[in-house]
């Protein structure tokens, strides 16, 4: 097994805009559903650039982020073994386990969470090993990477929950807002289902690349042609809502995949509608199955994805903080696997 101590990103302050590059105890199965996973991929998330400012979830300090992470399991409690040597994703969230929330498999919407791995209550994914409960392992199929993977375990599973909630309408023609890796996941979801898209998005240069893979796509709402079944908002901008809402048809489902205060919400243009506001918090371990799935398969294409070594792991937040990555940005913990463009070079 591996040694004492294991290389992390530690987040030692809040609001900190860096992440600290340092030797911590590697985690040791302790439990008899304990897993620990060899770390092959970490995606980053908007939300741990939120964490780090002090406007999100306060974890206990210091702490390692990550909430994104794929790799192997390289030991296994007494009642888990049978996840050794498996390559596997993971559900983030740990509940109280007895309440009808736990017991539904909707663990995120527990009032008594316990932790969201890489958010808050459990060490995540920006380091070479991690430790979970056997419960939040999903298998990955071999045809896709960990890499790959790594890019579906929030964003793809809140795209699935996304869709889920606008097929409950059997809708006709959905509007998704924003074309990065949920809108995108969200939209090929929705096409593989035989539902007409249309996507926004401010960016030239993503609105570029959502053409490429096919679709309608313009730069605003006011650019669309309204009166849709649904609307999915994964912008998570507050500048969106009351046109997102307008773009809706009567009794429209506005999907909230973002998280947004807005402060001048247009609640009349809703009632007219009699519209449906529905939030989503990621999505439950069926959906995040589903997606990877539908990965496998290959009726999903990936959004483009990006990666960094760990020790690299600030670059790449400042790259995303500076809105220089269209794609989704994933963390590897070993060397010589960096694909990102020299700098100044057309990823
Ligand atoms: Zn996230
Ligand atoms: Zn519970």
């Amino acid at each position: 097994m591996a040694s004492h101590t294991m290389t992390a990103a530690v987040l030692r302050q809040i609001p900190d805009d860096r992440l600290h590059i340092e030797a911590v105890p590697t985690p040791q199965v302790s439990q008899p559903d304990d897993l620990i996973v060899r770390i092959g991929a970490c995606g980053i998330c908007g939300t741990d650039l939120h964490i780090m400012e002090g406007e999100s979830y306060l974890p206990e300090l210091p702490f390692v982020l990550g909430h994104e992470p794929a790799g192997t399991v390289v030991a296994a409690g007494a009642d888990a073994q049978q996840w050794l040597g498996k390559r596997v994703v993971i559900t983030l969230f740990t509940g109280c386990g007895h309440c009808p929330q736990c017991r539904l498999g909707d663990e995120r919407l527990c009032p008594d969470v316990v932790s969201d791995t890489g958010v808050f209550g459990a060490w995540g994914g920006y380091a070479e090993y991690l430790r979970i409960h056997a419960a939040q392992a999903v298998a990955v199929p071999d045809c896709l990477s960990d890499i790959q993977a790594a890019s579906l375990v929030d964003a793809g599973a809140t795209a699935a929950n996304s869709v889920r909630v606008a097929m409950t309408g059997h809708p006709k023609r959905v509007l998704v807002l924003g074309a990065g890796p949920i809108g995108l996941l969200s939209a090929e979801m929705l096409r593989s289902e035989g539902v007409a898209v249309q996507l926004t998005q401010r960016s030239p240069r993503r609105r570029a690349a959502a053409a490429a893979l096919g679709y309608d796509v313009v730069g605003s709402i006011a650019e669309t042609d309204g009166a849709f079944s649904a609307v999915i908002d994964a912008t998570g901008s507050p500048d969106v809502f009351n046109d997102g809402v307008r773009a809706l048809g009567p009794r429209g489902k506005y999907i909230l995949a973002g998280y947004a205060v807005v402060p001048n919400a247009d609640f009349a243009e809703v009632s007219h509608k009699e519209a449906e506001i529905v939030g989503i918090r990621s999505g439950s371990r069926k959906d995040l199955t589903n997606i990877i799935e539908l990965a496998a398969q290959g009726r999903v294409r990936l959004p483009q994805i990006v990666t960094w070594r760990l020790a690299e792991i600030n670059e790449a937040m400042d790259a995303i903080r500076g809105r220089k990555v269209d794609g989704k940005v994933v963390i590897v913990p070993s060397q010589g696997q960096s694909s990102r463009a020299p700098r100044g070079e057309k990823q």
